[in-house]
């Protein structure tokens, strides 16, 4: 048996062992990346030598490291080059984050294929954190699986090898990378030495993450790609010298031969010397404060415990303590938005395969945080890895109850934030808890390096009514606090030590923009007509009855969108009947009669999962089984919502409205169903029904789907998303993934030509709506109603006011023949200047 202090390593295959100065791979036989052995393999599975973390594998399935609790970092390397096979010949058994037992099977290969395909089926197996070893069987010869070869002392100081990001850091240009397949191990490794020669604490960044630069396992689990922009960073004495060589080496292929890609249009230096730093706005509005830097603790947890009954309690108790907290938080929450992020918080709570996870590890010895930590680390690693962003949120929310309950576990207290005034606050990320308990009169606004316009934080942001920015560069981070910043997020900019003239000029509008709002607020209540009498319905976009409620009150005409997933999502069970039922008609009695209330059917797929609905992981959620055709393939599912929808006919003026729509067949259908739900109520009359023009399929053949619908509601989201090929929530394309696309404008325009011809109404209901900007536009190319943001409603109607149909019609068709989003937001800005009364200035 090994002391504590040792550990063995077992042989990850069955084979015949070989020196490793003889692996015909200079980066391998050299021991650049560490030492340790070559099998030539004649199993076909590999299994863990030791007992960790899988702290990286390949997306291509052909390496794979783990990490063991003393920081003990061993790579498993599947022949010679086998990076080319790009995924084919793998299999992967665990993902990253994952807890691995010793022996347990990690990844599954075709022999055959790789030894046809690639250069040699040679694996390796090198403890990469530098541990010295002993032999404990012959260095050559036939082993077996799972037999005992090697023996570590692990060193204090390989596990203290962690990064202190102490100290200014400088930052390097961003290099583009070249290389084919990214840094896979050698060019990593090639890497890792070469920071090895600096003192200073370096880091390699990628986007939002990062990783230590002298760790060949960080490096790999960064996954980068080529076409990645990459930074390092140092910190240190020879910080300077440590990021010339080490950008230059990136830039160059780290040893593998490479065709150097075009340099990335942002160019960042040394964080002293930088006056803007750039990301996405999450949350409108500008502020001008001091840095205050916001850092997650970091909690130690033994790894063992009492009994298993102890550690059972243990965890109950502090899952309990939470809920309870949880549920203060939703009761004190600053609206509905905030409260159901901690009901969303609950809900994971409860999760029965957390919970198992955990149990499992308490019951195998170790203690409630140790298994608390793991559960919810290798939970929130499986959401991160499948490459969706809603999904990737939800880590960070796992993280953040993760982190909860483990204090309380714990027993650490959280410490009041003490805030200076003025705040802008900065972080990696800002989780829900940390911003729940905010004195918001100190704070002036978020910014931070992780999130998107979708995240929770900006979700809150908004909520508070706080300017945010997200998906800052993380040199952010190196700000000290106390630096004084303008936060101005209409730009999605963060100013370094702005003069005097700029904050004034803030101010000023600042001020200006209040005024203005008064102004709006107060003539809510007055008809949306402009000023040559031509009348547009401005409703609103809700997910709630108490939104339908306050879309009434500040002078919405109706509801030109119910997003109907809310009754649906973070839940174990589809809602029942009367549920849907008594919302729905809750929803159309506040309107009333005489109101349009457009409820869409339900809008869910691949990139909002149901619990209840299983459905295949797709590669490409966005263009896979969501919205209608999701409902068409369950159709028991829409029948369900159809049948509570009509519940409310009479209460409102009911509009049933289709997402998703490309085929005509999927009109039809979903009519049939919706006309034979109808009969079997006995309702002699159908609700009106239209669709969402949100596929750029259903914007070009608007003439031929008009004659058979009632209206068209333009999502130009989703057709922004869909006519550009950009996301619409990536970070790095928010700025042109821009509804004011010229091609975008087009199809709006012969969704209205194709509906008018038939004399059928065009609504828009995308965000683009909520722009004041896109008023006098969208009037112009003749849209009907504009379904827009609940507290938008009285800007948006005051706008209409202060428009002439005439003079719309003019600048929408100038718009058309642009080329950029920026040149069509330019001209309407001038277009705004020359026609609209500057006293009340329109802001955007
Ligand atoms: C849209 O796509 O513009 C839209 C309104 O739908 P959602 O944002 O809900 O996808
Ligand atoms: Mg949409």
């Amino acid at each position: 048996m090994a002391t504590p202090q040792q550990l063995q390593l077992l042989a990850p295959l069955s084979g015949v062992l070989m020196p490793l100065d003889q692996v015909p791979d200079q980066v391998f036989s050299s021991r650049v990346i560490g030492d340790g052995l070559c099998i030539d393999p004649t199993s076909q599975t590999l299994c863990a030598p030791l007992a960790g973390v899988i702290s990286n594998v390949q997306a291509s399935g052909h390496a794979v490291s783990i990490t063991d609790d003393n920081g003990v970092q061993v790579l498993m390397h599947i022949g010679l080059d086998t990076v080319n096979l790009a995924g084919k010949g793998f299999t992967r058994l665990v993902e990253e984050g994952q807890r691995v037992v010793v022996g347990q099977a990690l990844i599954e290969f075709d022999a055959d294929y790789i030894a046809l395909n690639a250069r040699s089926l040679l694996t390796l197996m090198l403890v990469v954190s530098g541990e010295p070893f002993t032999w404990l069987a012959p260095e050559t010869g036939v082993v077996e699986s799972g037999q005992p070869l090697l023996s570590l002392n692990p060193s204090e100081v390989a596990a203290d090898e962690r990064i202190a990001q102490e100290g200014e850091a400088l930052f390097s240009k961003p290099v583009t990378l070249a290389n084919a397949n990214g840094l896979h191990a050698r060019p990593a490794a090639v890497f890792a030495q070469a920071a090895k020669g600096f003192s200073a604490s370096i880091c390699l960044h990628k986007q939002q993450a990062s990783a230590n630069a002298k760790s060949l396992v960080a490096i790999m689990a960064l996954q980068t790609a080529h076409g990645d922009v990459l930074q390092v960073s140092a910190a240190g004495a020879d910080a300077e010298a440590a990021i010339k060589t080490l950008a230059e080496l990136l830039a160059a292929g780290c040893g593998e031969t490479v065709t150097v890609v075009a340099e990335a249009e942002t160019v960042v230096v040394e964080t002293s010397s930088l006056k803007v730093l750039r990301g996405v706005c999450a949350s409108a509005g500008s502020a001008f404060g001091q840095v205050v830097q916001i850092a997650q603790q970091t909690l130690e947890v033994s790894e063992f415990g009492e009994s298993p009954q102890a550690e059972r309690e243990h965890l109950s108790r502090a899952l309990a303590a939470a809920v309870m907290a949880l549920q203060q938080l939703r009761d004190n929450a600053t609206g509905d938005a905030q409260a159901d992020i901690f009901k969303a918080h609950q809900e994971l709570l409860e999760d029965p395969g957390l919970l198992d996870q955990a149990l499992a590890l308490i019951n195998a010895g170790n203690s409630a945080g140790f298994a608390w930590r793991a559960a919810t680390e290798s939970t929130a690693a499986l959401f991160k890895s499948l490459g969706n962003a809603l999904l990737a949120e939800r880590a960070a929310d796992l993280a953040d109850v993760g982190q909860r309950v483990l204090k309380l576990i714990l027993g650490v207290e959280d410490r009041a934030m003490e805030l200076p005034d003025g705040a802008i606050l900065i972080a990696e990320q800002l989780t829900p808890s940390q911003t729940a308990g905010l004195d918001t009169r100190k704070v002036l606004g978020f910014a931070t390096v992780g999130g998107g316009a979708t995240s929770h934080v900006a979700i809150l942001a908004r909520a508070f009514g706080l300017p945010a920015i997200c998906g800052l560069p993380v040199q952010v981070l190196a700000l000290a606090n106390g630096t004084r910043v303008l936060l101005d997020a209409d730009k999605g900019e963060l100013q370094l030590d702005p003069d005097l003239a700029a904050i004034e000029q803030l101010q000023t509008h600042r001020q200006q923009q209040k005024k203005r709002q008064q102004y709006e607020l107060e003539n809510a209540g007055l008809a949306a007509c402009t000023r040559d009498g031509h009348h547009v319905e401005i409703t609103a976009n809700i997910a709630s009855l108490a939104e339908a409620e306050q879309a009434m009150a500040l002078g919405g005409e109706g509801v030109g969108l119910l997003r109907s997933e809310f009754l649906y999502l973070d839940r174990n069970h589809a809602p029942s009947h009367d549920e849907q039922a008594s919302t729905y008609s809750a929803i159309a009695r506040t309107l009333g009669p005489a109101r349009n209330l457009v409820v869409r059917t339900l809008d869910v797929g691949g990139d909002k999962p149901l619990a209840y609905v299983p459905m295949e992981r797709e590669t490409n959620p966005f263009l896979g089984m969501r919205g209608i055709r999701l409902c068409l393939e369950r159709p028991q599912l829409l029948r369900d919502q159809f049948k509570a929808i009509l519940s409310s006919a009479g209460l409102a003026r009911l509009h049933i409205m289709l997402p998703m729509v490309a085929q005509l067949s999927e009109l039809r259908l979903a009519r049939q169903l919706l006309a034979e739900e109808a009969l079997a109520l006995g309702l002699t009359e159908l609700p009106k029904l239209g669709i969402m023009i949100e596929v750029p399929a259903a914007a070009l053949m608007a003439d031929l789907f008009a004659p058979e619908v009632d209206f068209f509601s333009i999502g130009t989201n989703d057709l922004t998303q869909y006519t550009l090929a950009m996301d619409r929530d990536h970070p790095r394309l928010a700025s042109q993934a821009d509804s004011f696309h010229p091609s975008v404008l087009r199809l709006i325009a012969s969704t209205v030509k194709g509906a008018h011809a038939h004399g059928k109404w065009v609504g828009v209901c995308g965000a683009m709506a909520s722009e004041k900007l896109a008023v006098p536009l969208l009037l112009g190319l003749g849209v009907d109603e504009l379904s827009v943001s609940v507290p938008l409603i009285p800007a948006i109607k005051a706008v209409v006011r202060e428009v002439d149909l005439l003079d719309c019609q003019a600048i929408a068709q100038q718009v058309l023949g642009l080329e950029s989003a920026e040149q069509v937001r330019e001209a309407l800005r001038q277009h705004h200047e020359t026609t609209v009364d500057t006293s009340l200035v329109l802001e955007n």
